[in-house]
């Protein structure tokens, strides 16, 4: 889709979740609020659901969990209007209630087209209800537990042809102010996934796949995904010897080896 379509469709989506009187949480909102940032984005990032401040100042991310937001963008080095954000449910849900499933329910046709029309490379769902909606729509593995899903936070999914990266909701620090170092290194990431790894354009790894001979999954997930995890990345910039038939996690694959 060309950047002036891009503009309509949004514009076009924007225009009826304005209106959606859909469920419950359309009579307690002041605003219903659309997405924000780039539509052009490499990165769309998926929050619940507005606070009371956004709710009543109809802007994305501006109250308390914004600021920490905004800081973990400055850990990364990173602009937030370099990055597309939306919430899973547009309306406010009050006092920072809980959603019904109802509620996920009616609001999701809304951010399944707004994710047709971004059409992002990467997926960033932030936190329990955002992460597990998004898994479920790319048919990834879910935890068996809530609390087994942040075990999830910081690593590059791949499924169902789409990268997925779930992080901590950023409102997660005010209440646990001691997870802040770990999930500062969980978002610097997101940094690395503006560009595809260096080495790509000569790696074996990609004449591999360009042959047909490798699953799309280890360029997806390592050389277009987390290259700074890749081993033989690792090893390059280290110059230490690796064989051609090395794979990303650094596992040895003998059938990619010459005969
Ligand atoms: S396999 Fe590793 S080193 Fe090679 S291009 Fe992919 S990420 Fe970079």
């Amino acid at each position: 889709m060309n950047l002036s379509c891009k503009y309509k469709a949004v514009d076009e989506l924007n225009k009826r979740i304005n209106k959606c009187t859909v469920c419950r949480l359309s009579l307690t909102r002041k605003h219903v609020l659309t997405g924000e940032g780039d539509i052009n984005a490499r990165l769309m990032m998926i929050a619940l659901s507005p606070g009371e401040k956004e709710d009543s100042e109809n802007r994305m991310f501006i109250g308390p969990s914004g600021q920490i937001l905004n800081k973990l963008f400055d850990k990364a080095k990173m602009l937030r209007e370099s990055v597309y954000i939306t919430n899973l449910i547009k309306c406010m849900l009050p006092k920072n209630r809980r959603p019904k499933t109802d509620e996920i329910n009616a609001c999701s046709p809304f951010l399944e087209e707004e994710i047709a029309v971004i059409d992002p490379e990467i997926i960033v769902p932030l936190g329990f209800y955002a992460t597990r909606s998004v898994l479920m729509k790319y048919h990834a593995d879910l935890p068996s537990a809530r609390s087994e899903f942040t075990s999830l936070y910081g690593r590059l999914i791949f499924s169902d042809d789409q990268k997925i990266f779930p992080l901590p909701h950023p409102a997660s620090l005010l209440y646990h102010p001691s997870f802040e170092s770990k999930t500062e290194e969980k978002y610097i990431k997101l940094n690395i996934f503006l560009h595809d790894c260096k080495w790509f354009p000569v790696c074996p790894m990609k004449w591999y796949y360009e042959k047909g001979r490798l699953d799309k999954k280890w360029i997806e997930k390592y050389c277009r995904g987390d290259w700074e995890s890749c081993v033989r990345f690792k090893m390059e910039e280290e110059r230490r010897f690796h064989h051609d038939w090395m794979l990303p996690d650094g596992s040895i694959d003998n059938s990619l080896k010459p005969v």
